[in-house]
């Protein structure tokens, strides 16, 4: 069965996860049958998907008609009905392994011969699942995040008889439905992304436990500090500290006292109204940037962190870039722990957890194989040139997923290339927009332009997934990117042909110059989200157009045409369609001919100049000025004029 083959897909199971997958699925273009066992179920289901249609698209995060989508959806609650013509089926009823192999015996008898039988077990083991059938190499994981619609992060894991074909094929549906697939090549507990995480409130634990750190401090310092979506309590609280419990009892790990105490007085977190922190009558996670100790050891909960991930490579189990991706997009950190590490230094890593491992013999510091190598072998991390990954080469290498570089010579032209979320900016692509301009070739590129993939957007805004969606630390990572882009040494172009909204408009705004199609719309809709632009959108705004308009479009939060863009001058032109790539053309045309230093030095001075006083600014005009006259381009410049012919600036 190749991806291709697949048209009907059944999914088994209404609940949290079943109708979120059918969800994405239908929105990926599939005809679905959701299964479940009492039609009360399914219907209840069906409703919380057109529910949730409806919510993405009024926030614009869909382009496809509700309508449409609920159309490709059946509901069921025959088994035999549901699969009886389906090339893949997706189990998501309840994590019981009895339960779970009754259905896998039915579906066995069922579903075609063909038909894959991918399961989303969050923790029971794949091969486990697969032995009720007399398919197993036709049975694979495919563990959706929860909810499905916003997270981006499939895993797929092999069971010990799943074929290649199988998890290839499942990987490409994967992708087929715009979900990002990771592979877990070995059926191991907790898969990729719940393996490494343990570590992050166990060793938090344990640290409490000894009196070595508070619980907010431990918090804090993992926020605010590190960078970390949630603290390692705040987590716990809202997983529920029971199943932590129960993980760690599986698989024969020791308990740290103050989990122990939290589950003797049933106190599991948020379900319970209080856990680490208090939800009833108190305020439930307060800590704050004052809470951050200077003392509080994080590194070691790193340490730990990246030797779980060093277990996985040792193993086989995953690729160091496999873990970062499901790190980021499976429980939102800002950065993969293995790009993380090799920034710290790997010997570092080791020793911090040698050191604790000689100190109290504790298992959980014993040092993965893979890692001692690593350090053995001199790859340190970035420093060394090599750690899990490797560094120096030809950085430009990288693979992007989320933007395509349609020309890299004088012209740098970047494609945002999710056009399925109207390439709304998520942490990858903002990640790769940040590595395509720090790894330009500034010997060659004169010029950079951006534009949208598809038909319908620049780009609609930012789609950011991680615990929650409201993190503080969103903000810093956020901002780095606009700025990236802003400081960019060469001009900027935005080419702009539909929507640029939120995010997307940060990003046109971060650019020098932008150039839309008269159908194009702007707007900051985040007013309506209870939020505010946060990429740079405010101050640009009004530095640009004045407090008045600013305002306007901030806080009504409503889209202007591009003529009336063009007309507050937050755009260079507004144009028909089919003018459009001509204009951009001269545009960019002149940016290649200009004289690269002088241009650079221009943007500098009128960036850096418009914040500070007119003496100041004035000041660093003339003193750029007085540096260009050294120039060879000056030089080239003025000798063309002479000579009446266009002059050929080379940058020196
Ligand atoms: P849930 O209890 O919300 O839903 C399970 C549904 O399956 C229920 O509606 C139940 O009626 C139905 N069901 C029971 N027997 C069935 C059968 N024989 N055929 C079809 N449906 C049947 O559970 P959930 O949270 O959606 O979890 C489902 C699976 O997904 C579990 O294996 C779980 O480990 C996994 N998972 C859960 C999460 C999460 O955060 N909830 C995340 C990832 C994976």
């Amino acid at each position: 069965m190749s991806v291709e083959d697949i048209d009907r897909v059944a999914v088994l199971g209404a609940g949290s996860m079943g109708h979120g997958i059918t969800e994405v699925i239908a929105l990926g273009g599939y005809d679905v049958v959701m299964r479940d066992i009492e039609q009360e179920i399914v219907d209840e289901g069906y409703e919380d998907i057109e529910w949730s249609l409806q919510k993405l698209s009024e926030k614009g995060l869909v382009d496809q008609d509700p309508d449409e989508v609920m159309s490709r959806i059946d509901t069921e609650v025959d088994l035999e009905t549901a699969v009886e013509d389906v090339d893949l089926v997706v189990e998501a009823a309840p994590e019981n392994l009895e339960l779970k192999h009754d259905i896998y015996e039915d579906l066995d008898e069922m579903a075609p011969d063909d038909a894959i039988l991918a399961t989303n077990t969050s923790s029971l083991p794949i091969t486990d699942i697969a032995e009720a059938t007399t398919r197993p190499e036709q049975v694979v994981g495919t563990h959706y995040f929860n909810p499905p619609v916003k997270m981006d992060l499939v895993e797929v894991i092999y069971g010990e008889e799943t074929s290649d074909e199988t998890a290839e094929t499942a990987y490409e549906f994967i992708e087929s439905i715009d979900k990002t697939p990771i592979y877990v090549k070995k059926d191991v507990r907790g898969f990729v992304v719940n393996s490494v995480l343990g570590p992050f409130g166990d060793e938090a634990a344990w640290m409490v436990s000894g009196d070595e750190a508070t619980v907010k401090e431990a918090d804090a310092t993992m926020v605010h500090e590190r960078g970390y979506p949630m603290g390692p309590f705040e987590l716990g609280d809202m997983t529920g500290i029971d199943i932590g419990y129960s993980v760690r009892k599986e698989a024969g790990d020791p308990i740290p006292p103050i989990v122990q105490e939290k589950v003797d007085a049933d106190e599991l977190g948020r379900k319970t109204g209080k856990g680490y922190y208090d939800y009833e009558d108190g305020d439930g996670p307060d800590y704050g940037p004052d809470d951050v100790s200077e003392d509080f050891d994080w590194l070691r909960i790193e340490a730990r962190m990246v030797n779980e991930a060093a277990k996985l490579i040792g193993n086989d189990v995953a690729t160091p870039d496999a873990i970062d991706t499901g790190m980021r997009l499976g429980a939102g950190f800002p950065e993969g722990p293995c790009r993380r590490a090799d920034k710290i230094g790997l010997d570092r890593i080791l020793d911090k957890l040698e050191t604790h491992y000689e100190q109290t013999e504790a298992e959980r510091y014993d040092p993965a194989d893979y890692l001692v190598e690593l350090v053995n072998g001199g790859h340190t991390g970035e420093d060394a040139g090599q750690g899990f990954y490797e560094y120096g080469g030809e950085d430009g290498d990288r693979e992007y997923r989320t933007l395509n570089v349609l020309r890299e010579d004088e012209v740098l032209a970047i494609e945002l290339d999710r056009p399925e979320r109207m390439n709304a900016l998520n942490e990858d692509l903002m990640d790769e927009i940040e590595h395509v301009l720090e790894t330009a070739d500034l010997d060659t590129v004169r010029c950079v332009t951006f534009e949208g993939a598809g038909d319908r957007a620049f780009s609609a805004g930012a789609d950011i997934g991680g615990f929650a969606n409201t993190e503080p630390w969103q903000a810093g990572t956020v901002t780095s990117m606009f700025e990236t882009v802003n400081d960019f040494p060469r001009p900027t172009i935005a080419k702009i042909d539909g929507f640029c909204l939120g995010g997307g408009h940060e990003l046109a705004l971060a650019c020098d110059m932008r150039i839309a199609t008269t159908e194009s719309q702007f707007g900051f809709p985040e007013i309506s989200l209870g939020l505010l632009p946060g990429g740079g959108g405010t101050q640009r705004t009004m530095r640009m157009i004045g407090e008045a308009r600013a305002k306007e479009l901030v806080f009504r939060g409503e889209r202007i045409s591009a003529e009336k863009a063009e007309d507050w001058g937050l755009i260079n032109r507004a144009v028909d369609g089919d003018e459009f790539d001509d204009v951009c053309a001269e545009f960019v045309e002149d940016c290649v001919e200009g004289p690269p230093i002088a241009l650079d030095f221009a943007k500098k001075v009128m960036n850096r100049g418009e914040d500070a006083s007119l003496e100041a600014a004035l000041t660093m005009e003339s003193q750029s000025f007085g540096l260009l006259m050294s120039t060879e381009d000056v030089l080239e410049g003025t000798t063309a004029f002479m000579e009446d012919r266009d002059p050929e600036f080379e940058g020196k």
